[in-house]
């Protein structure tokens, strides 16, 4: 077994920021301490850095299937491109194909990934409907299997879409046997009239997008979902929370003390409505669900982040080439919906966030690694520095300056939502469960490497 000594860091957790030495004995974190000076096969010297956990990225989708086309990245590149910016776990969501077993998808979803992911990597499980088999498909994942939130979508009638019913009885199922049931909220219906109507009026242009998912549909199925949440007595997890409106019905829920849960990302607070109107048909770049908002939203976000009701900050990492972008160049309803985010997450985040002043350094680790860690159960051995914990560990220069670029960043696609911004602060070791993955923008890591985490059911039952 290999043992790696990193000296003379700042070793950040959610909790705590103090001058320490770690020593890791294989996987796992063995010693936190000061002036530790046992020998080592690796010493790394981390002085003037940052010693973090290893990001957890609770929403992606490698690899995902949409329409005719999947998503540019698989897990290789997918994870690759994720180590480099200091995220070292996945959960990515396993999706059925119409009328496929939730066993049968994770079978897939693991076929796709177990040659190929390099960092540690979950599963939720996306429930399309909920057929006789399916509550009882749940406890056994849940049980045996070690998926432990199930995915809901109130938007794309006809494609993933659940009626009322069916997201209530999934609440009542996940209460029954202790999963997170995680919701894509958007009043998908509303937002069907409001596309057509709009392409009747040939109003076909990537701006659409956006204006035909106004905020008042994401705000309004949020609120529906927490009082059905409520009405289950289920805890509820609100995935890619984009707007103030739907913010704010999530403040309302847990001041009331109810288990609500709400993550958002990193497009959501660094782009804005106004990319839409990028020139020719650029702002297709753009395209995603919820769409991008105004800068008044994004001052709610960063309020939420700081003040606690925005526990995670994921990806939605969801990328298309330009060609596939292209599909929709006179219908902005069939542009593929995503963007690529799984590798700029945490230096945006510590740039925009920790050195703008909006949250310190603990505050970073909680929302990019702790908090996911907690609610997805993977704590302690993901998300913290502890012993005993896996030595997924990132070693931060908070100096470190990148200029993102689709031509340097390692995601599969051609394209960066951010091209051209300049960041500061950024990895210079990563290293998943004792292995240095990236030293110095070099890859180290191997596809295959990164495994399957069991997740236990979450702390988040009320
Ligand atoms: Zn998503």
């Amino acid at each position: 077994m290999a043992t790696v000594l990193v000296r003379n860091g700042r070793v950040v957790t959610a909790s705590e920021s103090v001058l320490a030495d770690l020593f890791v004995d294989g996987e796992k974190v063995a010693l936190v301490g000061q002036g530790l000076s046992l020998p080592a096969d690796t010493v790394i010297d981390a002085s003037g850095c940052l010693v973090l956990p290893g990001g957890v990225d609770a929403h992606t989708h490698l690899d995902m299937p949409a329409g005719p086309l999947p998503s540019a990245d698989d897990f290789e590149p997918g994870t690759r491109a994720a180590a480099f910016g200091g995220t070292t776990t996945v959960v990515d969501f396993a999706t059925p194909a119409p009328g496929e077993s939730l066993l049968a998808a994770l079978e897939t979803w693991r076929r796709k990934a177990e040659s190929k992911a390099a960092v540690d990597y979950g599963f939720h499980m996306a429930l399309r409907g909920l057929g006789g088999a399916t509550l009882a498909e749940m406890a056994h994942l849940v049980r045996d299997e070690g998926v432990t939130s199930f995915k809901l979508y109130l938007a794309y009638p006809g494609v993933l879409q659940v009626d009322d019913a069916t997201f209530f009885r999934a609440l009542l199922g996940a209460r029954e046997c202790g999963a997170l049931t995680q919701v894509h909220a958007e009043n998908g219906g509303v937002i069907d009239v409001l596309v057509r109507r709009a392409l009747a009026r040939g109003e076909t242009a990537p701006r659409y997008h956006a204006l035909t998912r106004p905020p008042e549909t994401e705000a309004e199925a949020t609120a529906r979902a927490i009082s059905m949440a409520t009405l289950a007595g289920a805890p509820l997890y609100v995935v890619h929370l984009s707007c103030a409106a739907a913010l704010a019905h999530v403040t309302a829920a847990r001041d009331r003390g109810l288990p609500v849960h709400a993550e958002t990302c990193p497009q959501y607070l660094f782009l804005s409505i106004a990319d839409y109107d990028r020139p020719g048909f650029d702002g297709a770049r753009y395209v995603m669900s919820p769409p991008l908002r105004d800068t008044a939203d994004q001052e709610a976000l960063w309020r939420g982040l700081a003040g606690g009701d925005l526990e995670v900050v994921a990806t939605d990492h969801c990328p298309f080439t330009l060609a596939d972008k292209a599909r929709g160049r006179h219908d902005f309803s069939k542009i593929p919906q995503g963007a690529p985010g799984i590798e700029t997450r945490m230096m945006l985040l510590w740039d925009g966030g920790v050195r703008a002043g909006r949250i310190d350094a603990p505050r970073f680790v909680e929302l990019t690694a702790a908090a996911p860690a907690r609610l997805f159960g993977l704590w302690p051995r993901k998300g913290t520095i502890a012993v005993g914990s896996d030595a997924d560990l990132v070693v931060w220069d908070p100096e470190r300056e990148t200029r993102f670029s689709a031509e340097t960043l390692h995601m599969r696609v051609d394209y960066s939502p951010y091209e051209g911004r300049v960041v500061h602060g950024g990895p210079v070791f990563v290293l998943s469960r004792g292995e240095v993955v990236v030293d110095h923008g070099e890859w180290k890591g191997r596809p295959g490497r990164g495994q399957f985490l069991k997740r236990a059911p979450g702390p988040a039952r009320p």
